[in-house]
């Protein structure tokens, strides 16, 4: 069976097609630019170059209508017939309280989704434009929504709730949510795997370290505790958001620099984190080329962020009275040896103990523990589209 897994933003859609038969990847690609000038779609068949194709895409519709192009061409593409894809699986950001688990979109649930708007007024507009868009070009076709969120609904009222007024999490659904979801849980169950134990026994600590950034204690396979809150901004520094800070700071910015609502959103979410520290990117390759070149806010940007992810790697320690299995993934998580041996470092204490020269691995799956750690620690690149790709398999079965 063929799922198209779709990944919407504003002005771009991510796609791949996957072969649930052997999990394979038969294309893949992104259009973007979608609705302003010179839009393009760059289009990979695996096993080939990647193509890029200028075309002007005005919205969605165009785009995706244009995905389908690519993917029935008879040079590009790999299937003969639209009819080959069996469903759509969309990433959702935000499914709110509504959503525990992956659903069949309907006209019931495209309702839910747009009550959701008004907590990810950023991320879910654009997923709802990308199914909408699906819908009126393959009417026939299942569509499935996957949320980010829907991994954390496990957590309990008292780690989820703020301390603020009770009435206002009733009113407006202020309270903890979490986010990258799909990937913790995919990246966990994979190790567990890879282990040969089950998920059932294992507390486990996931560091899903990229341009975004969030870290989740899984205790029995169930996000029982995550660094994000009510909004993607909570939690460790990150490429360019700012991660926990004191509340207070942003009354006090908003007086001092005569910011608005939008300006001080905008401040924080991207122009902060280690961007804003080191003044040199929110890519942390150029930020460790500027360290090494002596650039002092360069390092310290680094060890803002290695000093967050350790203190959260502690702090759910304590939450799940123990931890049996640390997991790295993302960007910076799988091809970032500084950035584990900066965390990993002096946690021997707990049972952590790494083969530091194992820890120079990019980019694949490996136990990086050494022998006799009481605590695994691996590397294991993160799958969300094929983990969209199986949940909407499971849906449809
Ligand atoms: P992500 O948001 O998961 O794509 O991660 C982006 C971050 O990962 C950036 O800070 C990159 O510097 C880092 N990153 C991604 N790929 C690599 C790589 N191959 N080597 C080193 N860092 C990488």
């Amino acid at each position: 069976m063929k799922i198209l897994v779709i990944n919407t933003g504003s002005s771009s859609l991510k796609y791949q097609l996957i072969d649930t038969m052997n999990e394979a990847v038969l294309a893949k690609g992104n259009c973007d630019r979608i609705g302003i000038e010179n839009s393009f779609i760059k289009h990979t068949k695996m096993g080939s170059d990647a193509v890029v194709i200028e075309k002007d895409m005005a919205n969605h519709k165009v785009a995706i209508q244009q995905v389908l192009n690519v993917l029935t061409d008879k040079d590009i593409g790999v299937i003969s017939n639209m009819s080959e894809i069996a469903a759509v699986g969309h990433r959702v950001v935000h499914g709110g309280e509504r959503f525990h688990d992956s659903v069949i979109i309907d006209d019931e649930v495209m309702k839910a989704l747009r009550e959701c708007i008004e907590l990810a007024p950023l991320h879910n507009p654009p997923n709802i434009i990308g199914i909408e868009a699906c819908k009126e070009v393959m009417p026939n076709t299942p569509m499935v929504a996957v949320f980010d969120t829907a991994f954390h609904q496990t957590m309990p009222k008292h780690a989820y709730l703020y301390a603020l007024p009770y009435e206002i999490y009733e009113k407006y659904g202020v309270r903890k949510y979490g986010f990258h979801g799909t990937s913790h849980k995919y990246v966990a169950n994979r190790a567990a795997e890879i282990l040969g134990k089950s998920i059932e026994d294992l507390n486990i600590i996931t560091c899903h370290l990229g341009n975004g950034a969030s870290i989740c204690a899984v205790r029995k396979g169930k996000s029982v505790e995550t660094s994000m809150g009510f909004t993607p901004l909570a939690g460790l520094a990150m490429g360019t958001r700012c991660g926990t800070i004191d509340p207070a700071v942003i009354s006090y910015l908003m007086d001092k620099e005569k910011m608005s609502v939008k300006d001080i959103n905008d401040y924080l979410n991207k122009k902060s984190g280690v961007l804003g520290i080191s003044g040199v990117s929110s890519d942390f390759r150029d930020i460790e080329a500027a360290a090494d070149e002596g650039n002092e806010r360069a390092s310290l940007a680094i060890e803002i962020f290695c000093y967050r992810v350790k203190k959260y790697i502690g702090e759910y320690a304590a939450v799940m009275d123990g931890v049996d299995l640390l997991i790295f993934t993302a960007g910076i998580g799988e091809n970032n040896p500084l950035v584990r041996k900066k965390v990993l470092s002096g946690m021997d204490y707990m049972g952590i103990d790494v083969d530091w020269e194992k820890n120079e691995v990019k980019g694949k799956e490996l136990d990086i523990s050494a022998p006799g750690s009481k605590v695994k620690t691996m590397v294991i690149p993160t799958n969300e589209e094929l983990a969209i790709a199986r949940e909407t398999l499971k849906l449809l079965k």
